[in-house]
């Protein structure tokens, strides 16, 4: 299972695979006060899919890693397989501060 950075929204507590997934679920205007998360079905209609990952995260200060499940574009997936030969996502990162 991948290992990601804590990425989730304080408004809808959805978890992300990378920013990209995590801006592209927010839609809406600030200046028209229609900003708003995007719902589980409008993000899977937008291409989007969720797969377990472990996330890093901090618990009463010390690191933990929980399971949750994760949004990622599937497009951009198959983008970055098919230019690499692998499965891989450009933003993702292993965390390895609590090693
Ligand atoms: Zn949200």
């Amino acid at each position: 299972m991948r290992i990601i950075r804590k990425t989730q929204c304080s408004g809808c507590r959805k978890y992300f695979i990378g920013d990209t997934a995590f801006f592209a679920h927010r839609t809406g205007s600030f200046d028209a006060r229609t900003r708003r998360c995007l719902s589980t079905e409008e993000m899977q209609a937008a291409g989007y899919a969720t797969e377990s990952v472990l996330v890093n995260m901090y618990l009463d200060g010390k690191p933990i890693r929980e399971e949750h499940d994760a949004w990622f574009e599937i497009a951009a997936r198959e983008r970055v397989r098919k230019a690499f030969g692998k499965q891989t996502d450009e933003d993702e990162e292993e965390d390895n501060d609590d090693a």
